[in-house]
Order: structure tokens, then C-alpha cells, then sequence
């Protein structure tokens, strides 16, 4: 394979002889059985250690098989996975791929024996997502973490729901008790798919009733006032415009 240094100074790799930046319809010409419905549309080019075909367009590294759906039903929405119905890593075929959460995901693949990780998972297909170090939110605006006086239960006090407003009298069939119970009820990736079905649609109560949790605290993070390390900098880039 071909993995020369390009004039611009980023990694050309896998691309040929070309020194152009590789465009999305690049991968057209790399796949076997293109155009025919009832294959898949195998990837010949650089596959990586996760098993996906890659690739690099305009010099990102790009899983191959996303490039292909994006081609062909368009933009994957944030939070959301293409998924191989064939089980095929390196299919291409769009009749092929399917959008799936990342509960999908991982449902589609432990049910094959496999796990998102790797390659897959959210921290490497959105590694600019990634709010690490300086770009935290709390770094970037410690103006905007409140505390003492400024913290919303001492701001709104009668949002606080206590006694017997509390969720546990006025709802007590949803307090998870025994094995439901845990001080962590959602995962990490659980949040990112509130935030991506909320962006599709979702009432609050809707996703309350999903994930097994209190509307309001489905309202607490998507006002990113749990889970901060994540909400906040969510906020942050929907605030941007760049979700
Ligand atoms: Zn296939």
C-alpha cells in the first residue's frame, strides 16, 4: 500500500498514486459487486485492526462503510450508528446498513458475539466530541459551573421536589429499588442517545418512559445539570451549532 507524505503534509494512505485528497465517491471504485442489490459490496481497500474498511477523505480517517450510508441515505445523525445487517464488516452495500443507537449497536452485536468497541465506538467516530482536559467544560467555562449560592436547587428552590412532592411519594412504582437500583441508572452512552432522540423528536416524557428514569431527569440533563462532563459540553456545541 501506498502511504506517502502529501504535499499538504497529511497522510495520502491507501489512496494509490493519487496525491489529491481522497473524495467520498472514491470508495465506489473499491468495493466488488457495486450496484448489484442482492451482494454485498465488499471493500478492498485498507481494513483496520477493528475489521471496518477505512479510509481517509480530505485527510480524516473515516470508517468506510459510514461514508457509503452518508453517500447514499445521507448524514448519520449525531448518536446514532450504521449497523451491518449482513454482519459483514466490510459490506458497503446501503441495503445493507442500517442506523441503529448505540443500544442497537450493542444489542446487534452482542447478539453476534461482538461488543462496540474499538473502531466503533462514540469516543473514536466523534474523537473531536471529546471534551478532554482544556476543551472540558468546566475548563473552558468555569463561569458556568454553579455552585454555592448560584446552584440551581438555591436558585429555584421550588423546583426541588422534597417530601411528599418528592418523586418517590408521588410516583413510587418508578423508584428503582433492590437490583434496579444503582447510583449510576443510565450509561454514558445512554446520555449521548437522549441527547440524539431528543434532537429527532423525542418528548421528555417519551424518553423517560424509554430509558426507565424521571421526566425530570431527563430535563436535568438535557439542561446539562447532570452528567456534566458530558451534558455541559453537548450544551456547549448544540449552543455552537455544531450538533
Ligand atoms: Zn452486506
Amino acid at each position: 500500500m501506498n502511504r506517502g507524505l502529501t504535499s499538504n503534509g497529511g497522510y495520502a494512505i491507501h489512496s494509490g498514486m493519487s496525491r489529491q485528497p481522497n473524495r467520498p465517491e472514491a470508495i465506489w471504485k473499491q468495493v466488488t459487486n457495486y450496484g448489484d442489490p442482492d451482494k454485498c459490496w465488499e471493500w478492498k481497500g485498507y481494513v483496520g485492526t477493528s475489521g471496518y474498511g477505512r479510509i481517509t477523505i480530505n485527510y480524516k480517517d473515516e470508517l468506510v462503510h459510514r461514508i457509503a450510508f452518508q453517500l447514499s441515505r445521507g448524514d448519520v445523525p449525531f448518536g446514532l450508528f450504521v449497523c451491518h445487517e449482513c454482519d459483514n464488516k466490510i459490506c458497503c452495500n446501503p441495503d445493507h446498513l442500517w442506523l441503529g443507537t448505540a443500544a442497537d449497536n450493542n444489542l446487534d452485536c452482542v447478539s453476534k458475539g461482538r461488543k462496540v468497541c474499538g473502531d466503533q465506538h462514540w469516543t473514536r467516530v466523534y474523537p473531536e466530541k471529546v471534551a478532554r482536559g482544556n476543551k472540558n467544560g468546566a475548563r473552558l467555562h468555569p463561569e458556568k459551573l454553579s455552585r454555592g449560592d448560584q446552584h440551581w436547587t438555591r436558585l429555584y428552590p421550588d423546583l426541588v421536589a422534597r417530601g411528599k412532592r418528592s418523586g418517590q411519594h408521588t410516583h413510587p412504582e418508578r423508584t428503582a429499588r433492590g437490583e434496579r437500583n444503582g447510583n449510576a441508572k443510565l450509561t454514558k452512552d445512554q446520555i449521548f442517545e437522549i441527547f440524539a432522540y431528543h434532537k429527532l423528536g423525542w418528548s421528555q416524557k417519551q424518553l423517560a418512559e424509554h430509558f426507565g428514569v424521571l421526566q425530570a431527569n431527563i430535563s436535568r440533563i438535557l439542561r446539562g445539570v447532570l452528567w456534566k462532563p458530558i451534558t455541559q459540553p453537548l450544551l456547549a456545541l448544540i449552543k455552537a451549532g455544531k450538533l
